[in-house]
């Protein structure tokens, strides 16, 4: 059994991770707050990977941290790491985060304190629940013919197209929030939708939920305050593409490997 000498902290500051500077980020030691002399306001036991117990950690904001540590957004590990490795980083930083924005009940203002027999928040005083926050999000590859349809958000790093994406609402099915954002967004139908995977996308509390669908009519129209541009391309035309390791970058590979070409050759950002 793996002892607490064996233990996986994933320690975070103000959304970021704690690393060591001289380390691969996927072979972290084990090793507690405690023991580097670090003050710790939440922590929180989230799992066991290959055996190690992993524990989620946020520090107070004036903790100071050793010389050879410094935080990192996890954001710019999730092509560094394990896939593996950087869902349970990421389960992390949802559950730190979601611990920061649920201190208090939200209906009766009363300091809520944690359930021991699940990831839950309780209101000692009104008895609400609280347990993590999950946005699920649709993002759909659409094809028509040879070609798919990415566009660009003004938020986007520079050149970087994608495919669409967006947040399911209140009431809705995951087949309408496809069919009412690429709707919204680009003005066109789609048909033949198709599952393709998910991933857990820990920016604070995403999950999203790939589809192909084929294009069934409408003329590209930009909704400009979401959508700076958008076209149709063919996999030997592609604008440059999100980092590897993001589910719409698996999509866009898929697409290319299909039609002939290697994903190595496409352009990212830096
Ligand atoms: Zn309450």
């Amino acid at each position: 059994m793996a002892g607490n000498d064996a233990a996986l902290w994933f320690v975070f500051r103000g959304g970021r991770m704690l690393v060591f500077r001289t380390e691969p980020t996927d072979a972290p030691r084990a090793i507690a707050p405690e023991d580097l002399g670090l003050d710790v306001r939440f922590r929180q036991e989230i799992g066991a990977l290959d055996g190690r117990r992993c524990y989620a950690a946020e520090l107070k904001p004036d903790a100071e941290v050793p010389e050879e540590m410094m935080f990192r957004d996890l954001q710019g590990l999730l092509v560094e790491v394990d896939e593996r490795f950087f869902a349970m980083a990421g389960r992390a930083r949802q559950i730190v985060e979601w611990h920061e924005t649920h201190r208090f009940c939200g209906r009766c203002g009363a300091e809520t304190a944690s359930v021991t027999t699940e990831l839950a928040k309780e209101c000692p005083r009104c008895g609400m629940l609280f347990y993590p926050r999950l946005s699920p999000a649709v993002i759909v590859l659409v094809k028509r013919g040879d070609s798919i349809l990415m566009a660009r958000s003004p938020g986007f790093p520079p050149g970087i197209y994608s495919v669409l994406a967006g947040f399911v609402e209140p009431g809705e099915s995951i087949e309408a929030a496809i069919s009412r954002e690429v709707c919204e967004e680009v003005g066109v139908e789609v048909e033949n939708v198709r599952y393709f995977g998910s991933q857990p996308w820990p920016f604070p509390h995403s999950l999203m939920i790939g589809f192909t669908a084929d294009y069934a009519g409408g003329e590209l129209r930009v909704e400009p305050a979401e959508i700076e541009d958008a076209g149709w391309f063919e996999a030997n035309s592609l604008p440059a593409v999100p980092p590897k390791a993001s589910i719409a970058r698996a999509m866009i590979d898929q697409f290319v490997a299909h039609h002939g070409r290697s994903p190595e050759t496409l352009e990212t950002s830096a």
